[in-house]
């Protein structure tokens, strides 16, 4: 039996980030994790620092105007501490934050980014609108069909296959346990604490985890994709959902596009990293498994969104057309019903708390710190009561409550 002050469900880059945050702040903390650390998405990502509000949020940005306010106070905590992460952690990360366009060709498109800009920078963010001569000068390598593009300095990259084992290096150099290999298949309330129950994720990897009981005064749902799963082994609904995602990489090539690129009209993201290598990705989808909630399958690429995510980077930037992919792969996301985090307690369950959604590589870190502040001293440097799931409860109302 082992017992701790915390134990984190899920070993992404909430898990780990959350980890060191929590053994910082004093707590005993135990990371369960199915398979391997970073093995779900934030290994698998584009590695974008989106601190612009994405496509994804300003398709149904008029029904969601008022929370999606809440997220500009929390991007610029982002920001910050993004600009001190190599530092905290002491390693390189391959990080930049060199600046992000997100660019329009139609006029239609134009418009939304006129009122993107507006809705932006009236909430506090500090963009720049940028005319079809100014990106010109600055972005020469995209298309003349680029008629214009909202500008962030603070964006960038940084490579996901780095970060999360950097924060769970730091974390397990504060005391923070790592048990990989386990998967968490019950969870009980017990008068005063959890009790949880792991088995081997691999039939007969006992190696590397597998079947053990822990006690603990407190819970982390940072499962990512699966938090759905894991929270209906404590008897509650949370509505996130897996999103199977497509990632492209070309050959090496010398310096080309300096920015991150994003399109507001169009699913694209793009960067060009430190080896030289273009990611490709912005939203194509992939085909997704029979969901088993081990967290442990992969999407399964498919052809047209591979053809359909080249051909639009392509078209924006044309020096593209000369380079070879390299390779394709796909990861597994999760995306709340209203697209904003799931960050807090979880109402029908005391001392069990969530952090999961979506752009969580570049909210990551912030979840983390913010989650972690919540659970060791009960209020956090920024609000996220507009996260709580507790505006999910009306889904809960029939759930019993564990342990009764
Ligand atoms: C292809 C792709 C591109 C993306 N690009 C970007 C981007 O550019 N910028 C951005 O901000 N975001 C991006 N995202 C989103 C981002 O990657 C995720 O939001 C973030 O990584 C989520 O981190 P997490 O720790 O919540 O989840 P994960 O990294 O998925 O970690 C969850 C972990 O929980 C484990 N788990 C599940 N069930 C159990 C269980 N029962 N017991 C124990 N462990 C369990 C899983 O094995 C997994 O390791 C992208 C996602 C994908 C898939």
């Amino acid at each position: 039996m082992h017992s701790c002050d915390v134990a984190i469900i899920g070993g992404g880059l909430i898990g780990c980030a959350a980890a060191f945050y929590l053994t910082r702040l004093g707590k005993r903390v135990i990371v369960l994790e199915s398979d391997a650390l970073n093995g779900g998405a934030s290994g698998r990502n584009a590695g974008s620092l989106h601190f612009q509000l994405e496509y994804r949020l300003l398709e149904y940005q008029e029904q969601l105007q008022d929370h999606i306010a809440h997220l500009v106070p929390f991007t610029r905590r982002a920001i910050e501490q993004w600009r001190g992460l190599e530092t905290l952690l002491g390693e390189d990360l391959e990080l930049v934050m060199h600046g992000g366009i997100m660019v329009a060709e139609t006029a239609d498109q134009l418009q939304r980014l006129q009122q993107k800009y507006e809705f932006e920078t009236r909430h506090g963010m500090q963009l720049e609108l940028l005319s079809r001569s100014e990106l010109r000068a600055r972005a020469p390598y995209l298309d003349d069909r680029v008629q214009g593009a909202l500008y962030c300095a603070d964006e960038g990259h940084c490579n996901p296959r780095y970060l999360t084992l950097a924060y769970a290096r730091a974390a397990q150099r504060l005391g923070a346990v790592f048990h990989t290999g386990s998967r968490v298949h019950s969870v009980q309330r017990l008068r005063h604490e959890w009790a949880l129950a792991t088995v081997a994720s691999v039939a007969g990897d006992a190696e590397h985890g597998g079947r053990a009981d822990y006690r603990c005064d407190t819970i982390l749902n940072a499962a990512g994709a699966w938090a759905a799963d894991v929270g209906r082994l404590a008897g509650v609904h949370l509505p996130i959902f897996p999103v199977g995602l497509t990632m492209n990489v070309t050959e090496e090539a010398p310096p080309l596009v300096g920015h991150l690129v994003q399109h507001v009209g169009r699913r694209l993201s793009m960067k060009q990293v430190r080896e030289g290598n273009l990611l490709i990705g912005g939203g194509w989808s992939a085909r997704l498994p029979e969901l088993t909630g081990t967290g442990s399958a992969a999407a399964r690429p498919l052809y047209r969104s591979v053809c359909g995510n080249l051909a639009t980077a392509a078209e924006v930037v044309p020096a593209l057309r000369k380079l070879h992919l390299l390779r394709t792969w796909t990861g597994v996301t999760g995306v709340t019903a209203d697209q904003l985090p799931l960050l807090g307690e979880v109402p029908q369950l005391p001392r069990y708390f969530v952090a999961a959604g979506g752009s969580g590589f570049t909210f990551g870190p912030t979840y983390a710190e913010l989650i972690s502040q919540l659970i060791a001293a009960g209020e956090t440097a920024y609000p996220i009561a507009p996260f709580s799931p507790a505006r999910f409860s009306h889904i809960n109302m029939f759930m019993r409550e564990a342990g009764h």
